[in-house]
């Protein structure tokens, strides 16, 4: 069956299966889907918990899998450091992209969406085409926040481009307790108390029930997200 026709209530799945069952699926799905797509299967690695867990569920499918990471000028110094020690750690296996455009300072403050858009969906719209991708692999997950509910496991958002989300049925506890379970590197500027990681002017620690609400606070796109599940990939 092509990993295409492969669609659930997700929501469903998220509460009827356990954890063990849910790693199975994921690596299911990951497998299924690298069957069909071969090298041309990319894991997009955002460098949170998230990207760490599929990261590690591709490289267990095989570790001929290739992923890619999109980092910006306005990471934390922590997340550019864990960036570079992971790449050294798969030699020649994840590209790094990032845009070196020039914007008007401080555009994360007048126009986030606007600023989103140059350092983060254009390096991942690249990446996509330069690595010619035909299915990219994420690590969104449906219990994330209110921008997250409305995901398949296997989308074709973009004609011609399949988006997997092998963890999306996963809740936040799941994560943590694969990371731990499997002793997969995690970056360690969530030690801060962070919950969802993102560029440094952006991000603040929060808590409660929304993972994502402390992603873009203080502006309209508060818990929201940046474009790369949003906005067109294949196009420029
Ligand atoms: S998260 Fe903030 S700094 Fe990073 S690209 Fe988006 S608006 Fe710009």
């Amino acid at each position: 069956m092509p990993i295409t026709a492969a669609q659930e209530n997700i929501r469903s799945l998220v509460e009827k299966l356990n954890f063990a069952e849910k790693v199975e699926r994921s690596l299911e799905l990951i497998e299924r889907a690298y069957d069909q797509y071969s090298d041309r299967l990319v894991v997009a690695d955002s460098l949170g918990k998230d990207s760490s867990v599929v990261w590690d569920l591709a490289q267990r499918v095989s570790p001929d899998i290739h992923g890619f990471i999109v980092t910006t000028r306005f990471k934390p110094e922590e997340t550019k450091r864990f960036m570079r020690e992971k790449v050294r750690m798969y030699p020649g296996k994840l590209e790094v992209y990032e845009s070196t455009a020039e914007i008007p300072d401080e555009l994360y403050e007048t126009d986030p969406d606007r600023c989103c858009d140059i350092l983060k969906v254009d390096p991942t719209r690249r990446a996509i085409r330069e690595m010619n991708a035909a299915c990219w692999v994420t690590g969104l997950r449906c219990t994330e926040g209110r921008t997250r509910t409305d995901f398949q496991e296997v989308e074709e958002r973009d004609e011609g481009l399949i988006k997997l989300n092998p963890i999306l049925t996963w809740y936040e506890r799941e994560v943590w307790q694969y990371l731990a379970l499997y002793d997969v590197p995690v970056n360690p500027h969530y030690k801060l108390g962070y919950r969802s990681l993102g560029c440094a002017p952006c991000t603040t620690i929060s808590s409660g029930s929304d993972e994502r609400a402390g992603r873009w606070t203080g502006t309209s796109k508060c818990g929201g997200e940046c474009g790369i599940h949003t906005r067109p990939l294949t196009q420029d």
